[in-house]
């Protein structure tokens, strides 16, 4: 279901989503708080000194990519963990069934993950006649819903409580109160139920810590540690860009991300899980495993746009991006939404629909002053472009206008004449004209700023 990218436009599903006037509503509502409470944080503090060791701990990761993770499989099997590479998603769903079919399992939980997302971890183990239960709460009620998640950190911000509670009253086969506690209290018993039966726990990586062979989690819920510790087999699924060379860089990492994320100055949970159960343990699982999926990322290594390999999914420039704001996640057709998702998206899928995402920015330029690990966004988007524009997915029409606009624009008399031109044309829009007036006002000022 994360698929909705190929036949479809970008516009086409924006215009979908703008239709439903609760989410224009309801993502402010959601973000802004977050947004409030990031800079509440901070205040007083040096978030920027922060946010300069994030972007160094992240850089020099992925600038070293091969020798980290190297020292990463090397520490995780000293740990006792299994680890397997999968280059695409393919070859990451076969690796994972065949983990759960040796070990005869019939029940699989999930933590959030947003790989398993990528590679559509989820049909595959149902195919292959496995019961999977999301139980990351905003995961859970989209599973059960058939949906989508729609942002990284809030999967269901485009749902709202009524829906919730309809679609719990299903499932419960009774009718349920709108109240956020009994609903909650619902799912928890569901998911207990559903811990306990599981044979193999499948969670995702926040980092993986290449020093000690330990994957990093970081949940609210606690879900991702009963992931982890109650089934008898784990499997964590890691993107091999997530390494981080030291334990100690998560004490730069982690508040970077519940700040940027949740507005948390810590998380609630932070799990490292760094091997099977030892002797002597009272939990943990019998059996680990490691499976470092590629899926595109070591092809990204030395490009352009090598700095987007830094992200660590805080969601932020999701949060202040105004095309997002309006549009919602699913319009991006993919996995990631907003600024991260119209960079990595295109990156990541070779389809002319997923190019031209780099195009639904109006690089406003928050996403980059918002980022806690200052990738450049705004600029890889400027480059996506640039690249898209000398490829042959672009139409000639469209590259001959902008040619005559980059010229035209370069004399200050034209560009003075347009600008005295441009009401005009707005109250007698022609053209493609037409459609950007449809919904925007157009004001030339002479003012200096
Ligand atoms: S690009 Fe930056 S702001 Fe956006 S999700 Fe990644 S780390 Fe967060």
């Amino acid at each position: 279901m994360s698929d909705h990218l190929t036949g479809t436009t970008f516009q086409t599903r924006s215009v979908e989503q703008l239709a439903k006037p609760f989410q224009r509503q309801a993502i402010p509502n959601a973000v802004d708080p977050t947004v409030a409470g990031l800079h509440r944080l901070f205040a007083g503090s040096d978030r920027d000194r922060l946010r300069d060791l994030g972007r160094d701990i992240r850089g020099h990761a992925v600038a070293n990519l091969p020798k980290l993770v190297a020292q990463l499989v090397d520490q995780l099997e000293t740990n006792g963990v299994t680890v397997h590479f999968a280059g695409d998603a393919a070859e990451a769903r076969a690796i994972v069934v065949s983990i759960c079919s040796r070990a005869g399992a019939r029940r699989v939980v999930k933590a959030k993950s947003m790989l398993t997302e990528e590679i559509e971890l989820n049909p595959a183990l149902e195919a292959a006649g496995l019961e999977v239960v999301e139980t990351d709460l905003g995961e859970y009620v989209v599973q059960l819903d058939g949906d989508r998640p729609s942002h990284i950190i809030g999967p269901i911000i485009h749902r709202t409580a009524a829906e919730v509670r309809e679609l719990f009253s299903r499932v419960a086969g009774t009718e349920l109160a709108e109240d956020a506690g009994e609903l909650a209290r619902f799912a928890r018993g569901q998911l207990r139920a559903a811990f306990l039966a599981a044979d193999v726990g499948i969670s995702g990586a926040n980092f993986a810590v290449a020093e000690t062979g330990s994957i990093a989690l970081v949940t609210n819920e606690g879900n991702g540690r009963l992931t982890t510790a109650l089934p008898r087999v784990h499997i964590a699924m890691v993107g091999v860009e997530r390494v981080v060379p030291r334990l100690d860089d998560l004490a730069v990492l982690v508040p970077l991300l519940t700040g940027s994320g949740t507005a948390q100055r810590i998380t609630t949970y932070l799990t490292l899980a760094s091997g099977p159960r030892r002797e002597g343990e009272v939990d943990g699982p019998e059996e680990m495993h490691v499976v470092l999926v590629d899926g595109g990322r070591s092809a990204i290594v030395g490009s352009d746009y090598q700095e987007v390999l830094s992200c660590i999914r805080c969601g932020a420039c999701q949060n202040i991006c105004p095309v997002y704001r309006q549009v919602g996640g699913h319009a991006y057709g993919w996995v990631y939404g907003g600024p991260i998702g119209a960079v990595l998206t295109p990156l990541f899928r070779p389809e002319a629909e997923a190019q031209e995402l780099g195009q639904a920015s109006s690089l406003c330029g928050a996403c980059d002053d918002i980022c806690p690990v200052r990738i450049p966004l705004h600029d890889l988007l400027r480059t996506l472009r640039r690249d898209r524009s000398a490829g042959a997915t672009v139409s000639r029409g469209e590259r001959l206008a902008f040619r005559i606009w980059s010229y035209a624009w370069a004399s200050p008399t034209v560009f003075r004449l347009s600008a005295l031109l441009a009401p005009l044309a707005a109250r007698v829009p022609i053209g493609p004209a037409r459609r950007f007036t449809a919904l925007r006002d157009v004001v030339f000022s002479r003012g200096r700023r």
